[in-house]
């Protein structure tokens, strides 16, 4: 299984992402959290990043490439991967189908989550990450409660939830219109490619997930 999830900023790339993880024990590769650890860490990479993140722009193709080679180069992608948050242009997704060809694993399906843009607004709005396990929470949604309630399984306490500072409304509103510039035109570019599969990732996370299932499944379980 080696795919792409492809949807806007608050389209749940990142919740799809984990339970397809904690599913079919596969790695999700996150070019955001792989970036927001060089910020944290203070690494060269991560001051050369930081701005741009913090103004909601994409961070230098060079950069985000040279991590991605990096991590697709480490033993626990050999059976697989979830990109999530990459290729966000057609400069990083040509980029990618080299690199793959090279190592010989071709992508088998990219999967574009389909969410309303007032959707998208509410969902950013409500979302909160753990900062010792990293778990992404919504206080909008009805689970919000009940993750409130479980404790963290790094610390064996309530979550420590706080807010990323690039979720704030202008910044925001950057991201989309980023997102709608550079990002969407993979839609087709992956369509042309015969990988691009759609679902409809509105309501509740678990039925987002069947969806989502349902299109990764082979041609034939469908
Ligand atoms: P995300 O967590 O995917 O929403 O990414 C947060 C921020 O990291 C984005 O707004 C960009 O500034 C940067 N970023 C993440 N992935 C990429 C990428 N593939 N290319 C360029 N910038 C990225």
């Amino acid at each position: 299984m080696r795919i792409v999830l492809l949807g806007a900023p608050g389209s749940g790339k990142g919740t799809q992402s984990q339970r397809l993880v904690a599913r079919h024990g596969i790695p999700q590769v996150s070019t955001g959290d792989l970036l927001r650890a060089a910020v944290t860490e203070g690494t060269p990479l991560g001051l050369k990043a930081k701005e741009a993140m913090a103004a909601g722009r994409l961070v230098e193709d060079e950069i985000v490439l040279g991590m991605i080679r990096e991590r697709l180069g480490e033993p626990d992608t050999a059976q697989g991967f979830i990109l999530d948050g990459f290729p966000r242009n057609l400069v990083q997704a040509r980029a990618l189908d080299g690199l793959l060809r090279q190592i010989d694993q071709p992508l088998g399906a990219v999967v574009q989550l389909n969410v309303d843009y007032a959707e998208l607004s509410r969902r950013i709005a409500g979302r909160r990450t753990c900062s010792d396990c990293g778990r992404v929470v919504n206080l909008l949604a009805s689970t919000a409660e009940a993750a409130q309630g479980e404790l963290c399984p790094r610390t064996g306490r309530p979550h420590h939830l706080f807010q990323r500072p690039d979720d704030n409304e202008v910044t925001v509103a950057e991201r989309l219109r980023v997102y709608e510039a550079q990002t969407r035109p993979l839609v087709d570019y992956y369509r042309q490619q015969g990988l691009l599969r759609s679902i409809d990732a509105e309501g509740d996370i678990e039925g987002v997930s069947e969806r989502l299932e349902a299109a990764l499944a082979p041609p034939s379980a469908r």
